[in-house]
Formats: C-alpha cells, sequence, structure tokens
C-alpha cells in the first residue's frame, strides 16, 4: 500500500495544484482511451482500404524501408524515403503525411514506429503523430502517456473532424 500523503505537503497550494492537474489529465486520458483506439482503427481501415483498394494488405511487408530512411528535403520541406520502395511505405508516407497538420516540419519522428508495421498496425501509424521518443512498449492508448496522446490529437487533423483542438487548448506540432 502507498505511503499517506503527509498533511502539510497537501496544504502546500503547488503541491496541491500539481497534484490536481496530475490527476485531472489522468482521468481525462483514461476516459478517452476506448474513444482513440476506435478512432486510430477507423483510421487505419479506411487508409488500408485507399492503399490498396480493399480490405486486405498483400504480403510480405517491406524489409527494406526503415524509419531512419526517411528524409527530409532542406529546400522544400518534402519527406520521402531514401530509396523507393518495392511495396507501399512511400504510398503510406504520403498519406500519414497528408493527415499531418504540418507536413513539412522537421519535428516529424518517424522513429517513434515501425515502418514494416504501418500496413497492419493502426497504432504504429498513430504514433508518426506524436512526440520524439516514443517507446516500442507505447502499443495502445493505455500504454501511451497523456502528452503524447494529447500531441497526436493536436498533429492529427483526422481528430479535428471530431473536436476542436483550439476549444481543448491543444497547441500544434508539440514537440
Ligand atoms: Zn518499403
Amino acid at each position: 500500500m502507498a505511503a499517506p500523503i503527509p498533511t502539510d505537503k497537501v496544504m502546500d497550494k503547488e503541491y496541491s495544484n500539481w497534484l490536481k492537474v496530475t490527476l485531472a489529465l489522468y482521468y481525462m486520458k483514461s476516459g478517452m482511451h476506448a474513444f482513440i483506439q476506435n478512432e486510430v482503427d477507423c483510421l487505419h481501415k479506411f487508409l488500408v482500404q485507399k492503399i490498396y483498394g480493399g480490405n486486405t494488405v498483400p504480403l510480405p511487408p517491406c524489409t527494406t524501408c526503415r524509419a531512419h530512411l526517411v528524409r527530409r528535403n532542406k529546400y522544400n520541406g518534402i519527406w520521402t524515403f531514401k530509396e523507393d520502395c518495392k511495396s507501399y511505405c512511400d504510398v503510406w508516407l504520403h498519406e500519414l503525411l497528408a493527415l499531418h497538420t504540418n507536413p513539412k516540419s522537421e519535428k516529424i519522428y518517424w522513429d517513434n514506429s515501425d515502418v514494416a508495421q504501418w500496413p497492419f498496425s493502426p497504432w504504429e501509424c498513430a504514433k508518426v503523430f506524436m512526440p520524439r521518443g516514443q517507446p516500442p512498449s507505447n502499443v495502445g492508448p493505455a500504454q501511451c502517456d497523456a502528452q503524447a496522446m494529447l500531441t497526436m490529437l493536436a498533429n492529427c487533423k483526422h481528430f479535428h473532424q471530431k473536436f476542436s483542438p483550439q476549444g481543448l487548448g491543444l497547441t500544434y506540432a508539440v514537440s
């Protein structure tokens, strides 16, 4: 069992405010898990149909494209794979960028996700919209921290059909 919080700590206004914000973020995020998972799944299904013209993803997955091979042209800000893909990774890259609020930003962290899993894992696509340094253990809303989730909501235009980011006080391209 966790130790009780000392009374003098609770009486401290700064500590008390920090605790309130922490709890508010925790409950806000927990309450959104099902909604977020459902929306990420729907978006992925839409992308699979758009890219492949049906519900099935052709196998095998690409074995050459990796996140560190995505490059940004410093003159026009356009992201591409360093080499041509023999599968569909470049099409996925194009579609994910089309959903980004700031597709030419240098603060898109491809290393967050496993490129080879884009056709199969909705959450690997979602991680493209999150801040730098998402760990492999971030496999869904429950394992994602509040900052990463809010950043995804701000950066992915799909969610802007569901609510106004400004209304939630979210800023764009949070890094
Ligand atoms: Zn590829």
